[in-house]
């Protein structure tokens, strides 16, 4: 019952969480501003009251502008809103009792990752790194040492794969293809998720880049071998669509 409740007002809840991992994921490196800031219009710096930091529903009746001074809010404000619900439904759905939290959890940290590839091209450690000991912790407690040696050989093989294409691709053709970033979030999600959601969490990762390429392409964007596109997004997409959806079609899987 304690659980019911705790799922209905993370629910509720995670749009603001959306909307404070996207504020964070704006903001970062800058945990200052993160910390203590509060929230304030890119443009000219004057402090949102709360009628406009409703999630989603403030960008809409805004039309996407600053009361103020008129200039553009960004997308990723409701994108990051509406994702972190996805992420919270989908793990109500997908597990029960308190895995439901940690794979929100996971989610939510996975789509900070992706926002600030999205801006900055790099994937913070502190996201990456840090949900490798987690993803190890929580296997060890569904599944005891088994599952924990299974996830760390997991966290192992997705790092080396992908750390040697990147190193492989630098020798070839004399610069950065696939940072070490992506290498970091392939392991944390074979800590999460096993060695099996490896080769998943790939080809979602290479199939939704790909689809973005895509869709930039079609409204006009062309992109070339040069062009660079963060791999991170699709990466992260991956591991929690690897993680929550066996579950929810199976739930003892
Ligand atoms: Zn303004």
């Amino acid at each position: 019952m304690i659980s019911l409740y705790l799922d209905v007002f993370l629910l509720a809840a995670s749009p603001f969480i959306g909307s404070f991992v996207t504020a964070s994921a704006r903001s970062w490196p800058d945990w200052g501003k993160i910390v203590t800031g509060r929230s304030a219009c890119d443009d000219c710096g004057r402090t949102l009251s709360p009628a406009e930091l409703v999630p989603v529903v403030s960008f809409l009746i805004q039309r996407g502008t600053c009361r103020s001074c008129g200039a553009s809010v960004s997308w990723t404000h409701p994108a990051g809103e509406i994702l972190a619900l996805l992420i919270a439904i989908l793990a109500v759905l997908a597990f029960d009792g308190w895995m439901s939290p940690v794979a929100m959890m996971f989610g939510w940290v996975l789509l900070f990752a992706a926002l600030v590839d999205l801006r900055t091209f790099l994937l913070p450690d502190v996201a990456t790194l840090g949900l490798i000991p987690a993803g190890l912790a929580v296997g060890f407690l569904q599944g005891g040492l088994d599952t924990l040696w299974l996830n760390a050989l997991a966290a192992v093989i997705g790092f080396a794969s992908l750390a040697l294409i990147s190193e492989t691709y630098k020798r070839l053709r004399g610069r950065e293809g696939l940072g070490l970033g992506d290498a970091k979030l392939l392991a944390a999600g074979g800590a999460f998720a096993g060695p099996l959601a490896l080769p998943w969490i790939v080809m979602t990762g290479a199939g939704a880049t790909l689809f973005i390429v895509l869709i930039g392409h079609l409204l006009g964007r062309k992109a070339s071998a040069d062009t660079a596109v963060p791999l991170g997004p699709g990466l992260a997409a991956g591991c929690y669509l690897a993680y929550s959806l066996p579950s929810l079609i199976s739930p003892h899987f």
